[in-house]
């Protein structure tokens, strides 16, 4: 078994301790530190920023945590065995985003549009949209 040297990433502003290979304390927002393995982890960085996450369902209340952590951080998890994910940010965040934000009219307008018959096209035609 590799020795992996314990590591304690609260002083840094993180919040996962890596014990050994199989065993990471995290922390729990309800619960506190808790001991997972491994597999029980799962991180996920972004493609596009770079930025990572582990995330992982804490054993005791079941709620699942997700914590933003340094590239370091992220290192050592992944190191220790914990599985990777790679994501994509959403193709919409490339898109022009024209008109004022959508307003709380602007969701009841849409609720009474969805109640009547040819909503759909109803809805093409305010906004220019023939599906072509
Ligand atoms: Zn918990």
């Amino acid at each position: 078994m590799v020795s992996v040297p314990e590591v304690t990433l609260k002083r840094r502003g993180g919040d996962a301790d890596i014990l050994d290979m199989a065993t990471i304390r995290a922390t729990c927002p309800a619960c506190g530190d808790v001991k997972l393995r491994s597999r029980d982890l799962m991180v996920r960085v972004c493609v596009e920023t770079d930025q990572g996450t582990y995330q992982f369902t804490c054993p005791r209340c079941g709620e699942p945590v997700a914590r933003e952590a340094t590239p370091r951080i992220l290192s050592l998890l992944v190191s220790a065995g914990v599985p990777t994910e790679v994501w994509h940010e959403p193709a919409e965040l490339l898109e022009p985003h024209l008109g004022p934000p959508i307003t709380v009219d602007d969701v009841l307008d849409f609720h009474l549009l969805l109640e009547q018959e040819g909503w759909f096209d109803r809805l093409a035609e305010s906004v220019g949209d023939t599906g072509a």
